[in-house]
């Protein structure tokens, strides 16, 4: 009987030999602009804590205090004695942050996706999606046994042309999802266009913010960017990103929130999140609030650090946020590079085929609200040096 789980083997050496399998490097304490990465010190650029919020002492503090008060757990599903007061307490502190009605959160943000696009749209119905789209949309798309089509990335005529064909046949209803900002490009969504579109074919939004939030719209995110943010009718978000902790969200209608809570499995069938998550999200949303100079410095340090990069030689494609690839070609040569970049002392992530096309790979660079001007020059020294190196520049 053993020989039936060969494949897994087969599979594995075949994804190795393509060089398609992940190598993990673990950090030995917590995530920030300077860190130990399997022994090693490095500067961090492959971290999505933008705004350095991940170590920080106050949500540490607001966590340790939960657990004292609440216990390790939440005891059971969101649906029958998981949700606590604290629970509750940080649906209101989203819907106020989102300018929303009402707001609830998911395990992930990835779970928020699976368990909601597959009860928005069934038989009958249209999901128009991005081609570039985060997994979890591509995966909740798939669950969901309405129609699909798919755009080319944020090319607003090919969808407008979907909607055009959309409107001569009788759909209950249609859904176009983006990603708010791109993940391994770094460029938003063109979500004025996509909501004049949706406006005229009679189409809802649902607009994923992961990286957003924190980054866009003085950090509320890309609905107060495009000044929207009472419009989009489903808007899904994270705390793992720039919020420097854990948890998925979903803000909008008090309708919509009722709604999700009693037919998204992920969320009926699944375990709250434990309440000392819930505490350091909601300190996190409060400092974003307060400190709106973190994003300021995220968005100073963003500026800089593609200016001279760019100034080196290096492409950097897309980017228009805090996420700075920079594309070099085939895999093996961004495999390269990072090893390259790791051994000087700076972790940084090779994004190689199938996530991006095979003569787009690239080593993605995130920047960093914590992060000091001396950081980036020894960055950009690095890249320099190597750039030369490996003939990239
Ligand atoms: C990172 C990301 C997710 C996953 O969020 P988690 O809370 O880490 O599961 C979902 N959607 C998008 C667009 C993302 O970038």
């Amino acid at each position: 009987m053993r020989e039936m789980t060969e494949f897994l083997k087969r599979e594995y050496e075949e994804m190795e030999k393509q060089g398609l399998t992940w190598v993990i490097k673990s950090l030995n304490g917590p995530s920030e602009p300077h860190v130990v990465v399997e022994g090693k010190k490095c500067l961090m650029l492959a971290s999505n804590n933008y705004l350095n919020l991940a170590n920080d002492p106050r949500l540490k503090e607001a966590a340790i205090k939960a657990i004292e008060k609440y216990g390790a757990g939440a005891g059971s599903d969101w649906s029958i004695a998981g949700t606590m007061d604290i629970h509750v307490e940080l649906y209101k502190k989203i819907a106020e942050f989102k300018g929303t009605e009402d707001a609830i959160t998911f395990q992930t943000g990835f779970a928020a996706n699976a368990g909601l696009i597959p009860q928005l749209a069934g038989k009958g119905d249209l999901l128009v999606s991005d081609e570039l789209n985060h997994g979890s949309i591509i995966d909740g798309v798939r669950l969901s046994k309405a129609e699909r089509a798919i755009y080319p990335h944020s090319d607003m005529a090919a969808l407008e042309k979907i909607l055009k064909e959309a409107d001569k046949k009788d759909y209950r209803r249609i859904i176009i999802l983006t990603d708010g900002v791109f993940s391994m490009d770094g460029d938003i969504a063109k979500l004025k266009e996509i909501w004049k579109l949706a406006e005229e074919y009679r189409a809802m939004v649902y607009v994923d913010d992961a990286h957003g939030e924190g980054v866009l719209g003085d950090g509320h995110g890309i609905g107060r960017h495009f000044n929207l943010e009472k419009e989009i009718h489903f808007q899904i978000g994270t705390f793992s990103k720039a919020f420097g902790s854990f948890g998925g969200m979903l803000a909008g209608s008090r309708d919509l929130i009722k709604f999700a809570y009693n037919k998204a499995r992920t969320w009926l069938l699944s375990a709250a999140f434990p309440p000392h998550v819930a505490a350091a999200n909601i300190a996190a949303l409060e400092i974003v609030e307060k400190e709106p100079e973190r994003v300021r410095k995220l968005w100073e340090n963003t500026r800089y650090f593609k200016k001279e990069i760019e100034s080196m030689g290096y492409d950097t494609g897309m980017s228009e946020t805090p996420i700075i690839p920079v594309i070099v070609g085939d895999s093996k040569k961004a495999k390269q590079l990072a090893e390259r970049l790791y051994q000087e002392g700076i972790f940084a992530l090779a994004i190689v085929y199938p996530m991006v096309a095979r003569d787009k790979a690239r080593i993605r660079n995130q920047m960093n609200a914590g992060m000091t001007r001396e950081d980036l020059d020894f960055a950009l020294s690095v890249y320099e040096k190597l750039g030369k190196e490996l003939k990239i520049i």
